[in-house]
């Protein structure tokens, strides 16, 4: 399997190429040249795989020649071993309709573990092979940080500067970053937004002063083989629930555009899927640009969902160059005019593109407070508020009779405790494989929010 770059001009990479790789050299995403296609009764077939095995099934084709079968099956079983559910994402049913996939069973207690458990295994196996080392720089706003932190925690082969916009990330999701004590972890907070961190390291990946004397790796959902990851639940939960025979919708809390992507990824490898329901908070630029064309950014406002206070989608771009006709040149020039005026509309041809697969609904507080409490009083399940958020839209999704909604529940109730409790009065407690992480020291480096000090701190202490 080849790969090639949303801007067209970068060279194409194969599997091993692209897990190590970050951002394209020309600013674009990797994406497989084509997509592979599975027959219906193939998929039919692999109903009752564990889900380690049905990950190595459903991954092999992007894989290719970068692991035998064999070997991928062994990481997959490595990967999803550290779960404390043995079915690993497995769906807990609200009403008749309503189903939550529930994907928090890894060590850090979000859905970003599913694919980043695996991905510090390839890391370890293509840079032994090649004996090469890593040096992973990675933003985050909570979640993606502590997930990248505990897979690559302790490798010999691979370091990590996680940048945190500083007191926007919880203080269950800081402490798990900061109490990580490896000699290859190390933390950043900055003055400034989530954005603003993105910001900066798309700009250490086009920093020649530091790739040339560094291997740059990502570990953001701009890396290919998480979005890959994460394609295998959808397949898992529509095995579940009579697929590929039936339909189902999936509403997708959604920030970054990544996990709502590899969605629409598992429908063009042939999985029956009616509607993706694309979910936000206020931030809601990926609202505005499905529903009316309009991708501008506005101001980050902070909410009680911060892995969603996100204003530019980074692989919403991914789409844009799928379903607009796969034109990097073009799209290249178009995210040029985006890049100048912070905002673009999108073209016909993306617009009849999304229409048939998507959906999008906006949440403000009361909604996704409202949701929580509907989970916790009618159902008994406790809920976080970016789950909250997307069982609202899935509760407000117009779809045809019969067929079923999966909400995708990416973080465990306790990471955001505060929150839960001013909605529902409850306190949700943590699971015990996490329980003393407050008594656990923190770590981590304050710098300004200013490029030079993040870039001068990483070239010091890069080994
Ligand atoms: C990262 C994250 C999201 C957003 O996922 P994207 O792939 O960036 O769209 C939603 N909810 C939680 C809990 C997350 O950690």
């Amino acid at each position: 399997m080849k790969y090639v770059s949303t801007r067209g001009s970068a060279p194409p990479l194969d599997f091993t190429g692209v897990s190590l790789a970050g951002l394209a050299s020309d600013g674009g995403l990797y994406l497989p040249q084509h997509w592979p296609q599975f027959s219906h009764e193939e998929i039919a077939e692999m109903r009752g795989l564990s889900y380690a095995d049905l990950a190595a099934r459903v991954m092999q084709p992007f894989v290719g020649e970068g692991l035998t079968p064999e070997r991928l099956r062994e990481l997959t079983h490595k990967a999803y071993s550290r779960f404390s559910h043995a079915a690993v994402t497995p769906l807990t049913q609200l009403d008749e309709r309503q189903w939550l996939l529930e994907l928090f069973h890894g060590p850090t207690l979000a859905f970003k573990d599913v694919a980043l458990q695996l991905l510090g295994l390839l890391f370890e196996e293509f840079l032994s092979r090649e004996d090469q080392g890593l040096t992973i720089v990675g933003a985050t706003s909570g979640d993606t940080g502590s997930a990248a932190i505990d897979a690559v925690a302790g490798l010999d082969r691979v370091e990590i500067f996680m940048i945190h916009p500083k007191g926007r990330v919880s203080d269950v999701q800081r402490r798990q970053m900061t109490t990580v004590r490896a000699p290859n972890v190390h933390n950043i907070a900055i003055e400034g937004s989530f954005d603003d961190a993105q910001a900066m390291v798309k700009r250490i990946f086009a920093d020649d002063a530091v790739t040339a004397k560094h291997r740059i790796g990502a570990v953001n959902s701009i890396n290919w083989a998480r979005l890959m990851a994460q394609v295998v639940y959808y397949f898992a939960a529509s095995l579940q629930l009579g697929g590929p025979e039936r339909k189902l919708a999936f509403s997708v809390p959604t920030g970054n555009f990544g996990d709502v992507f590899a969605g629409h990824v598992a429908a063009r490898m042939g999985l029956p899927i009616e509607r993706l329901i694309v979910a936000t908070n206020v931030n809601d630029i990926l609202h505005r640009a499905l529903s009316e064309g309009d991708y501008s950014t506005g101001v980050v406002v902070p909410t009680a969902a911060p892995s969603m206070d996100i204003q530019v989608s980074s692989n919403f771009e991914r789409l844009l160059f799928d379903v607009g006709g796969r034109d990097g040149a073009v799209l290249a020039e178009q995210l040029r005019g985006f890049d100048e005026t912070r905002g673009m509309r999108l073209t016909n041809a993306q617009r009849e593109g999304v229409a048939g697969l998507f959906a999008s609904t906006r949440a403000d507080q009361d909604d996704m407070a409202c949701a929580m409490r509907w989970a916790s009083e009618k159902c008994g399940e406790m809920i976080d508020p970016h789950t909250a958020i997307g069982l609202h839209a899935a509760r407000a999704a117009d779809l045809p009779d019969g067929v079923p909604v999966v909400t995708l529940a990416t973080a465990h109730p306790a990471k955001f405790p505060d929150a839960v409790e001013r909605a529902t009065g409850l306190q949700p407690v943590l699971p015990a494989r996490v329980g003393d992480l407050f008594a656990r020291d923190e770590a981590f480096k304050e710098l300004p929010g200013s490029y030079d000090a993040v870039r001068d701190y990483i070239m010091e202490h890069a080994a």
